[in-house]
């Protein structure tokens, strides 16, 4: 799945959860497609999601950084991140 794609998703997302919450067909549409490129315009969607575990304490996050050393949130060891380069 491509970048271009995510986003569509959300914004179809967002779409439909406004509809839900009783926006019209038309503000829900308009207010979707400003936050899909608002976030568009920020990357968020960019960045790779990876589940890291933490060697020491076991734990486990979801880590989305473009880091090669992530920080443990439970016990702060450095954690090596596969598949980023340097
Ligand atoms: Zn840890």
């Amino acid at each position: 799945m491509g970048k271009a794609d995510r986003y569509a998703e959300l914004e179809e997302w967002l779409r439909s959860f406004l509809r839900e919450r009783g926006w019209s067909e038309k503000e829900a549409a308009r207010r979707a497609s400003r936050i899909a490129e608002e976030c568009r315009r920020l990357g968020i969607l960019d960045a790779e999601a990876r589940t890291l575990r933490c060697e020491r304490c076991g734990h486990e996050w979801v880590y989305t950084g473009r880091l090669r050393r992530a920080t443990c949130p439970s016990c702060g060891t450095k954690v090596l991140v596969k598949g980023v380069e340097e």
